[in-house]
């Protein structure tokens, strides 16, 4: 049973960082009326409960991130730490300093992200973090079969969005095949990425950054983009941008 909850909790979270966070919110690849948005706004905070990532600040810091890849302004490039942990240690002080507005960001990495400040507060504070933790807490006290999996198991339930980030920042830079030269480190780390919902398709996304297909080749899978595909399908969301779409140039060149 915690097997089944933390491969539920590790799918589901991921899933909405890349659909709502990443593709919705950085890079505006569909659209969808504001109640949609609302309801999937709620949805990825209740999935990604005690590590939910606030879409603005997440956009903007992926916004430089594509602007600067491997480059000295990208906010978390491998190349310039000595390990994950690291990186992950000074994006998340760049991702709480735009987050508590404590840092103006260039205007042109700023807006058109989903905007909910009662939510926003909700998610951000303490308490409902820490209760959170306590509702999964809660859940391996009563299904799981082994000490060893409250120790082991339990403490990635708290912090699921940055590892995930470190995962796809860190593989994502770093090992894998590469179908395009983008001038940067980007490499596509699994040609089917059940692991991040697509989110290792770093090369191929760096390439055509707006196109909501990570996938680029015959045999690549993208998870995610099968979902927005339903979606899409069922007329939840539309999508804005066609595959193969590149990153826009005003955004791309570096200041
Ligand atoms: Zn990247
Ligand atoms: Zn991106």
């Amino acid at each position: 049973m915690v097997y089944l909850f933390f491969a539920g909790h590790w799918l589901l979270s991921v899933l909405m960082q890349s659909l709502f966070q990443h593709r919705y919110a950085a890079h505006r690849m569909y659209v969808m009326g504001p109640r949609t948005e609302r309801a999937l706004h709620l949805l990825t905070w209740l999935l990604q409960g005690s590590s939910y990532l606030n879409p603005r600040a997440y956009a903007i810091l992926h916004r430089e991130h594509h602007a600067f890849s491997d480059g000295a302004r990208d906010p978390h490039a491998p190349g310039s730490h000595t390990n994950a942990f690291s990186m992950m240690w000074s994006t998340k002080e760049r991702y709480s300093d735009y987050a508590h507005d404590r840092r103006k960001p260039e205007a042109r990495f700023d807006g058109g992200t989903p905007e909910w400040p009662a939510l926003e507060r909700v998610a951000d504070s303490w308490p409902v973090r820490v209760l959170f933790g306590v509702l999964y807490g809660c859940f391996y006290l009563a299904f799981a079969t082994h000490a060893w999996q409250l120790v082991l198991m339990l403490p990635f339930h708290f912090v699921m969005g940055p590892v995930h980030g470190a995962i796809v920042n860190w593989c994502g830079h770093k090992y894998g095949y590469r179908n395009f030269d983008n001038g940067d480190k980007s490499r596509n780390t699994l040609p089917f990425d059940f692991l991040t919902m697509g989110e290792l398709f770093q090369n191929n996304h760096h390439k055509y950054a707006q196109s909501p297909d990570f996938a680029a080749r015959w045999f690549e899978i993208d998870p995610g983009w099968q979902v927005l595909r339903l979606l899409a399908a069922a007329r939840i969301v539309a999508l804005r941008t066609p595959q193969r779409a590149e990153y826009p140039e005003p955004l791309r060149r570096a200041a």
